[in-house]
């Protein structure tokens, strides 16, 4: 059977109460670091989802009330008619190309501080929000009267701005989830006590929004299909709610109460994760369910549908790594499928109320800003391109330029491409990053125009004797040796250097045995990897921050709980809020950052991770700075532009050297017009 056959149960048409999806892949709520702030990004980026083939395209959250405001996150709203436009225009945007438009409404109840409108926040009791020192308002019969009030007027609005599918929302801590909790609830009128009455806030929306618009709209709810725990609600009532409640939504979008499970990280979570948890739904109502699980594979989804798991394949970041991957499906070009990699990094800038990136995908959130499409570059202006370093800025841009037609030539020092992600994916937990190699590797192995000459370390004057018409130098960047980063300004003195390794000493197998203390001012998992690494491997390991928490950015990742978890579980000590401030004989000199007071502890060896430098010699030794000699040449045999990209250029994530490469190799040749701002004018 053809691959386009084998997969074209994905592409059947589902029909969700009054509405029809035009095919089984479905691109579930989810957040984006733009909701009200970014419409014109906004809008764009969701058309490209339903361009790229998803039979439906969903809203982020939607506040539907200004006593839900997640300020500073730029969540969606749905106050009032002026807010009608810019969802519109996404409805619109996302219809234009045959697909269906969701939107999730909600109410954030205790958990938001409304730190823009400084109106009280309601809870089914008076409880602390998220992170800020407020406590809600306990909610009275009147409250709750507004409440179903500002849900029917949200969801007719949301009907006007064009929407097909509407939610309801009663997961994730939020407030319809407050009512169903059995320790938060403590009314005696009829929305408290039993599991009845906890659940009739949540039956009375779903009736109410149905009979509002369920004419022309269907209404979803998302649900956690393994309740909220013990003390809110027990897996036994989670079902029971589904077993009360079955037919009354139009969909069932299923999802389970581990926010950090549900879209965890491939460090800790895997693919199709929560089948076992989700899979009762379906057999408990009628109605059409989905449900996600970083799904980048057909036969995994395929195998999800043949199980009866769903009837819809959700998706959040498998669409945002690869928007096109329905078509694709469809086409049967799986090879061309650009697979999520599980690193969050997409959640963690909405986390920082930025918009949306993607290590896979440098494309996203740069539709309506840099115009650029996911599949689609423009044709070059002719030449040839040597690019230095087949890490992921030279391999993202060796395909670019490939595809732009330029004459590519992709050199590496190494045996193998990839660079960093090829060295990292070694690494505990991080083998699927190699997949941001292996995308790229695919993809111009298949090009003609595009030579890949490994084991080929670049001197300057190889690079002048090339001849190349442009040169891209993505040298990558390496580990400090001295201890320089966030804390320390110059380099840790005494620094026995005979036992001072580094993360790069760790990829080429050196690694120290013993007691070795890891001293981790970069905050981010390369610190924590090592440690499980080193632990795992018989070194009694301590593990030192100048943070409050193991690997403290990765709360943004929503990896930092695990992470400390599995340090904890494999015996690593952890010491957090101090500095190295001196190695010598045996011993590290560990500083308290509050009060500066010094302790000390015994270590064979000491692992630096603080900070980068880049390998920019190279390009320095071309653009001849800094340099006492530069490479002899006659001005025509000088290529006619030098660039520095990637690591090379500023060391950050990978995602930074993706977008980096990316970004050059859009823009060479031409003058890039100056790119639109988003902005409030008066
Ligand atoms: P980035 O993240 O910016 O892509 P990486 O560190 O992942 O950077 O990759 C840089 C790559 O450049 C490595 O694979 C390394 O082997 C290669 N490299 C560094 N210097 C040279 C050189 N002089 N000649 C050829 N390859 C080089
Ligand atoms: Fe997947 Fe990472 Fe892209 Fe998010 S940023 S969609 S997790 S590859």
């Amino acid at each position: 059977m053809s691959e386009i056959s084998r997969y074209a149960p994905l592409f059947e048409s589902v029909r969700i109460g009054p509405v029809t999806a035009p095919n089984r892949l479905y691109q579930v709520p989810h957040c984006t670091g733009m909701g009200h702030a970014l419409p014109k990004t906004l809008v764009s980026m969701r058309a490209m989802k339903a361009e790229g083939g998803w039979g439906v395209v969903c809203t982020e959250y939607c506040s539907i009330h200004e006593s839900s405001d997640d300020h500073p996150y730029p969540f969606a709203s749905l106050w009032d008619d002026g807010d009608l436009g810019n969802l519109a225009a996404m409805a619109d945007a996302v219809h234009a190309h045959g697909a269906l438009a969701g939107i999730e409404l909600w109410h954030g109840g205790s958990y938001v501080a409304n730190l823009s409108t400084r109106a009280p926040s309601f809870g089914v009791r008076s409880a602390p929000a998220r992170i800020d020192p407020v406590q809600s308002q306990r909610m009275d019969r009147r409250d709750i009267r507004a409440l179903k009030r500002w849900h029917l007027d949200a969801a007719l609005r949301a009907r006007k701005a064009g929407f097909d599918i509407i939610y309801v929302y009663p997961t994730h801590g939020y407030l319809i989830s407050e009512f169903l909790s059995r320790s938060l609830n403590g009314r005696t009128d009829e929305y408290g006590g039993s599991l009845e009455n906890r659940m009739r806030l949540l039956r009375e929306l779903l009736e109410e929004t149905r009979n509002a618009v369920g004419d022309r709209c269907a209404v979803a709810v998302r649900y956690a299909a393994n309740g909220h725990g013990d003390d809110h609600l027990s897996e036994d009532e989670a079902r029971d709610v589904v077993a009360a409640l079955g037919s009354l939504p139009d969909l069932w979008d299923v999802v389970i109460g581990d926010y950090d499970e549900e879209m965890g990280s491939s460090r800790f979570v895997d693919e199709g994760a929560l089948e076992d948890r989700v899979a009762y739904v379906r057999k408990l109502t009628g109605k059409p369910v989905v449900s996600v699980g970083r799904f980048t594979s057909p036969d995994t989804m395929l195998g999800q549908l043949k199980r009866g798991v769903v009837d819809l394949i959700g998706a959040a970041r498998p669409s945002i790594a690869d928007p096109f991957l329905p078509t694709k499906i469809r086409e049967g070009r799986i090879e061309d499928i650009r697979e999520c990699i599980g690193c969050n990094i997409c959640y963690a800038h909405d986390f920082r109320g930025a918009a949306l990136r993607c290590t896979q995908n440098p494309t996203m959130s740069e539709e309506w800003r840099s115009g650029w499409h996911p599949e689609r570059v423009p044709a070059g202006t002719g030449g040839s391109v040597l690019i230095v370093g087949a890490g992921p800025a030279g391999l993202e841009a060796a395909h670019i330029l490939g595809k732009r037609g330029y004459e590519v030539a992709l050199a590496d020092a190494e045996i193998e491409s990839g660079g960093r992600v090829s060295r990292e994916s070694r690494l505990p937990g991080l083998a699927q990053w190699a997949r941001v190699r292996d995308y790229r590797l695919g993809q111009i192995n298949r090009m003609a125009n595009v030579g890949l000459y490994l084991d080929s370390r670049m001197q300057a004057s190889d690079v002048l004797a090339f001849g190349a018409d442009h040169v891209l130098i993505a040298t990558g960047a390496h580990w400090r040796r001295d201890g320089i980063g966030r804390w320390h300004a110059r380099p840790i003195v005494p620094l026995n250097p005979s036992a001072v390794y580094t993360p790069d000493d760790v990829f080429a197998g050196r690694l120290p045995g013993g007691e070795v203390v890891i001293f981790d001012d970069d905050h981010y998992y390369l610190g924590p990897v090592i440690a499980i690494k080193l632990a795992r491997e018989g070194a009694r390991v301590r593990y030192v921050t100048t943070e409050g928490r193991a690997g403290a950015w990765s709360q943004n990742t929503q990896e930092q709980e695990r992470t400390q978890r599995a340090l904890i579980e494999l015996g690593v000590d952890i010491e957090v809020n101090v500095a190295l401030a001196a190695f010598e004989e045996s011993i590290a000199t560990l500083a308290c950052v509050f009060t500066g007071r010094t302790h000390a502890v015994p270590a064979s060896a000491v692992l630096l991770v603080t900070s980068r430098v880049a390998d920019e010699a190279l390009y320095r030794a071309l653009v001849g700075e800094d340099v006492a000699a530069p490479p002899r040449t006659s001005p025509q045999s000088l290529p006619a532009s030098v660039q520095r990209i990637g690591d090379c250029l500023q060391p950050a994530l990978i995602a930074g050297a993706v977008y980096s490469g990316h970004r050059a190799a859009r823009e060479l040749g031409v003058i890039a017009p100056a790119r639109p701002r988003e902005r409030v004018l008066v």
